[in-house]
């Protein structure tokens, strides 16, 4: 076994231990979902950690906030700052158990 995939190994244990409290409404939302439409590389679906993010031609993009870990790379990765985000409402969102 590799180095690196010692590593992977040990993050996936460390998320398997994460807990989620979810709020009801999303803390995430598309702006515009033809501008998904007209992107062309869609690097949040493949950057995204917590599988947040999937893409079909309809409805397009969609968001499953439930899982999302707060790292806020999608916010940076998209080009065309169609995402809106913050942190869920205090006490809910993403809780680390191991670091
Ligand atoms: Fe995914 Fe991180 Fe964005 Fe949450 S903040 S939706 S985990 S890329």
């Amino acid at each position: 076994m590799s180095a690196l995939s010692n590593t992977t190994s040990s993050v996936r244990e460390k998320l398997s231990v994460t807990r989620f409290s979810h709020h009801p409404e999303s803390h995430v939302a598309v702006r515009d979902q033809a501008v998904c439409r007209d992107c062309v590389l869609k690097l949040c679906v493949d950057i995204c950690p917590g599988n947040v993010y999937r893409y079909t031609e309809d409805p397009g993009l969609t968001i499953a906030h439930e899982t999302c870990l707060e790292c806020g790379s999608c916010r940076i990765v998209c080009e065309f700052d169609n995402l809106e985000w913050d942190y869920p409402p205090g006490g809910f969102g993403v809780d680390y158990r191991c670091g």
